[in-house]
């Protein structure tokens, strides 16, 4: 073996993040590689919650929306994602689904290019980002969606860039192979082309370091590597030069100029606050202000370093204990974010053999099992641990199992 257990052991005890894991709640015996979908619990939030219930709602009630902070929730838990993701204060808002931030982003892009009438889609990108694209378009009227992607005589970027596009929707890293784009030279190479671009970094904050300050807008989900729990808020990035001309077409009442004053019309608030829309899940918010208070204290940077060495520590067993099996991920870890995916024809099958065998990842389509790698709490001796499982699934065809065959809901 490349490596052995024990010495996986002894990186453990030498790794400078390894105290992060006593924050979270994990379940006994178990491999957990699937905080790329849902992030592990973080043991803080449980009693933040309950006061939040107990106390602000329970003792206070209305009068919270002052005295606890409610009403800026979206506004200070914004201030606290900005520096993960490389965003200046007062240029993020949290609160809606990455779903609904989407269509927040690209119709607040797209009046920006009056006359570009082309929004640059990537076939690759999570559904939704494309859905909602689809959506955005039909409801202004009168735009055509450019599909890019990797796939055999699908346009690659550089294509289908043109003095027509008005924006550009990527994700930083790709949900199935972990692929990670360079921000900084696609931000720069769409914008040359005059266009404006919009990161989704549902993949990638709280997985590597992240950089948007020279982009136009980003979105993404705090429930994946940021911990904030299911369904917890997203947010939106708006680079603070395009605050004055942008409109949130979800013109609700939290995003007006004067909430209060109750008038008959809608005016914007200044700043990001006017891509507000309605009241905020308070008690989401405040499980999500829990977990951040854990990355308030992470040196991304290490996190990266660990991230490096977990993912490249699991492909070298993999690859050694695993011949021929077919690697999605890039080798290149400076090209690939914090998970590893292989394509294998019987990959759901395979996917769910492993997680009766404590191994939590997952499964998309086409063929793809993702293991993601959250550097707060996996160890080197779970990417081991893995690894032999992974071994054992494929090499004894346990993932054959009759059991393992139907498709649950949630895959
Ligand atoms: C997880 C994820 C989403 C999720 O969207 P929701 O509206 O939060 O369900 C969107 N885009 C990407 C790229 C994702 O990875």
């Amino acid at each position: 073996m490349v490596i052995s257990r024990a010495e996986c052991e002894t990186l453990d005890e030498q790794d400078p993040l390894r105290d992060f894991r006593d924050e979270f709640t994990l379940p006994p015996g178990v491999v957990y590689l699937l905080g790329n979908s849902l992030g592990a619990l973080p043991r803080r939030t449980a009693a933040r919650v309950a006061h939040a219930v107990e106390s602000e709602w329970g003792l206070h009630l209305g009068a919270s929306w002052n005295t606890a902070g409610w009403w800026d929730l979206p506004q200070t838990t914004g201030d606290r994602i900005a520096p993960l993701i490389g965003a200046g204060p007062g240029e993020v808002l949290a609160g809606d689904s990455t779903s609904v931030n989407i269509f927040k982003a690209v119709t607040a892009a797209l009046p920006l290019r009056p006359g570009r009438r082309v929004i640059i889609s990537d076939l690759d990108n999570f559904p939704t980002d494309r859905y909602v694209v689809e959506g955005a378009a039909a409801a202004l009227g009168d735009y055509e969606i450019r599909d890019i992607g990797t796939a055999d005589g699908a346009l690659r970027l550089e294509e289908a860039l043109g003095d027509d596009v008005a924006m550009v929707l990527l994700s930083q890293v790709d949900y199935r192979t972990g692929a990670a784009h360079d921000v900084d030279a696609v931000t720069a190479r769409v914008q040359a082309a005059g266009a404006l671009m919009v990161w989704d970094l549902c993949h990638s904050a709280g997985a590597l370091p992240v950089d948007v300050s020279g982009a136009d807008f980003a979105i993404g989900c705090t429930y994946k590597y940021l911990n904030g729990g299911p369904g917890a808020p997203a947010y939106i990035y708006v680079a603070s030069r395009h605050h004055e001309h942008v409109r949130n077409v979800i013109s609700g009442w939290h995003g007006h100029a004067a909430p209060f004053d109750f008038e008959p019309h809608y005016r914007p608030a200044d700043g990001v606050r006017r891509f507000a829309s309605g009241s905020p899940p308070v008690l989401s918010y405040t499980a999500l202000n829990a977990s951040l208070d854990i990355w308030e204290r992470v040196d991304m940077r290490a996190l990266r370093a660990k991230s490096v060495a977990l993912t490249s520590l699991f492909i070298d067993l993999v690859d050694e204990l695993c011949p021929g099996l077919s690697l999605a991920s890039p080798r290149d870890a400076d090209r690939r974010g914090s998970q590893v995916s292989y394509r294998h024809p019987d990959g759901y099958p395979v996917a769910r053999a492993l997680v009766d065998r404590g191994v939590i990842g997952d499964y998309r389509e086409p063929d793809i099992v993702r293991f993601g790698f959250a550097p707060l709490y996996v160890r080197h001796v779970d990417a081991y641990d893995a690894a032999t499982t992974f071994a054992e699934v494929l090499g004894k065809e346990l993932w054959r199992d009759e059991q393992y065959q139907r498709r649950l809901t949630v895959t």
